[in-house]
């Protein structure tokens, strides 16, 4: 199993990295050992000790998450006395002097054998984690089970616009064993067949019987009465429509129950000046299925904020007076983008004012070193779950779930800055549905709002997960493209546009298509987010005097 693959092969970093620690350990407490000896026996220099209490921090901070609990604790007790003593600004006492040979003493042995031989990492695949890679796979695949081929046909080419792949099937003999050997995300299932009445029904009863997940099924029938209502209920039907099928919301189903949104990974930044420790929580996060990346020097922090996108930034640095991390979460905040950025430090400070006071300068949260592999990730899914759902809020469109105006227009600004930086391209799309207004007229502002979800649907399907789409206005739509140039941003537009344009609209009896045009603009020749914003638009213009249902590129 690919599992216990994974598990050991992550225990066996985990391992190795324990190793290294331990083997580095002897060292750096002779390195401690010798600054002390130099202070006792020369004459007081403050640095010379500050450094020692930074060691001894690291040390405190460290240990434990090795194995070496006991050494964790002798380091702490060893660094609050020097803090004690750093903050009365006078050398230390004789008795205070002879506490800290006595704790020095207490280091070596304490280092010699970890106490915690095993890891103690559980792992994270039996959570449901909804940001676990493997829950993504294959998600695209659909049945659709339908004995009548010219309405087969139909539907798999209209479902198959929203980016589902489609297997029709016209009989429900042998479905069993298909279903068995490629387990798709869904089956869309008729109910009358030539073999009964209720073939539909019958053989997905079969085929949900001793599965320990049942597939989704969508009913879809001419039949509109009870017992075939029932049926569907019985055999665990998740949906049922009647012919005909109303498209928009048989793909608002199917996305439901095929779940493929949300299922980004997490994102976390861990700021860590010590490279062992940092990459003992990289493991420990990654193996919890989220993406890791890790900056030693807290002053580097801003560009992985734009490169990286973290969902969250795990801060554990040497804080003495928690003056660096006071700056360094004072000047992410200040930056507009990432003012809802959760900051959680990782911490040996247990006091409830210097918490206080850090809450106060930006940061949202505190975990004591050490922490456990467990609680580590359980801490930080919450703390990003959260702050995904409060900056979707504030993020996006509630019609739609795309990026809002003003997130959309952000996000050109930032993506336009690492372009021209990293000497890559950049395209811009400009979107803006056909005679939107007589649609409304005619069909009604609910058909119309259906059919602003229809695109943004079919965008986000098409796209990929780093381009960003905006709802810019009410039937404008703004679209990202990076490392994308000109000509390929056209080329992908208009394989959406043309998808779009064949996707058949329901009200009531009458069915209808609509169109959109599109204007798209890039970088280079264009310099930056306004030039490409407004040469766009332009285009977008060029494309409707033109005729619209067209994407025009500024040149
Ligand atoms: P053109 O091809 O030139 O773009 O014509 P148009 O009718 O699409 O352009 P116009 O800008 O005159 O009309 C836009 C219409 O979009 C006006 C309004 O009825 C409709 N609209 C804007 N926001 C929404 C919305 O949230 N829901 C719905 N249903 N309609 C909207
Ligand atoms: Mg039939
Ligand atoms: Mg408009
Ligand atoms: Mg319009």
């Amino acid at each position: 199993m690919t599992n216990n693959l994974n598990q050991e092969l992550f225990e066996e970093q985990l391992t190795a990295l324990r190793k290294e620690y331990a083997d580095q350990l002897p060292d750096k407490i002779r390195e401690i050992e010798a600054i002390w000896d130099k202070l006792v026996q020369g004459e007081w220099d403050d640095e010379a000790f500050e450094i020692m209490h930074r060691m001894t921090h690291g040390l405190a901070g460290s240990g434990a998450s090795f194995g070496f609990p006991t050494l964790s604790d002798a380091a702490r007790t060893l660094e609050r006395l020097a803090t004690t003593i750093i903050e009365d600004g006078v050398p230390p006492t004789a008795e205070q002097r002879k506490q800290i040979r006595t704790l020095l003493d207490a280091l070596k042995p304490a280092s010699l054998r970890p106490d915690e031989s095993v890891p103690k990492v559980t792992r994270t695949e039996h959570r449901p984690s909804k940001h676990s890679p493997l829950h993504e796979k294959d998600s695209r695949l659909v049945f659709l089970v339908e004995d009548d081929s010219h309405l087969a046909q139909d539907l798999a080419l209209q479902i198959g616009h929203f980016g589902y792949e489609v297997r029709t099937y016209q009989q429900t003999t042998g479905l069993k064993e298909s279903v068995n050997q490629t387990p798709p995300a869904a089956i869309i299932m008729d109910i009358m067949f030539p073999e009964g009445f209720l073939a539909g029904t019958d053989v997905i009863s079969d085929i949900q019987h001793g599965r320990e997940n049942p597939i989704p099924v969508i009913f879809i029938s001419a039949r509109g009465d009870l017992t075939a209502r029932l049926q569907a209920v019985h055999a665990s039907g998740e949906a049922y429509f009647t012919k005909p099928v109303d498209i928009g919301r048989l793909i608002d189903r199917l996305d439901i129950l095929t779940a493929r949104q949300n299922s980004e990974p997490y994102r976390i930044l861990i700021v860590e000046d010590e490279v062992m420790l940092a990459t003992h929580y990289g493991l420990i996060l990654q193996q919890a299925g989220m993406v890791t990346t890790v900056i030693t020097d807290p002053m580097h922090v801003m560009q992985p904020l734009v490169d990286f996108r973290p969902d969250l930034i795990l801060m554990d640095i040497y804080m003495p007076n928690y003056d660096d991390g006071k700056e360094l979460a004072k000047a992410i905040r200040q930056q507009d983008a990432y003012v809802s950025i959760p900051i959680v430090f990782l911490s040996n400070e247990t006091s409830i004012e210097s918490q206080l006071e850090a809450m106060h300068f930006g940061v949202d949260d505190f975990l004591a070193k050490p922490i456990e592999a467990e609680h580590l990730v359980s801490s930080i899914e919450h703390r990003v779950e959260r702050a995904r759902i409060l900056r979707s809020f504030m993020d996006r469109d509630s019609l739609t779930g795309l990026l809002n105006h003003t997130k959309i227009k952000e996000q050109l600004d930032i993506e336009a800055s690492r372009a021209k930086r990293e000497n890559s391209t950049l395209s811009y799309a400009m979107i803006d549905i056909d005679y939107f207004k007589s649609v409304n007229d005619t069909y009604g502002h609910s058909i119309g709002d259906r059919i602003l979800k229809n695109l943004s649907r079919l965008l986000r399907q098409r796209l990929r997960k780093t381009d960003s789409i905006g709802r810019y206005g009410g039937e404008e739509f703004a679209i990202l493209l990076p490392d994308t140039d000109g000509a390929t941003a056209v080329k992908i537009i208009d394989e959406i546009r043309a998808a779009f344009a064949q996707i058949r609209h329901q009200f009531d009896d009458a069915e209808f298509y609509v169109t959109f045009s599109c204007g798209v603009a890039s970088l280079p020749p264009y310099e930056d987010a306004n030039q490409l914003s407004e040469e766009a638009d332009k285009a977008l213009y060029e494309a409707k005097s033109a005729g619209r249902n067209r994407v025009v590129l500024a040149d």
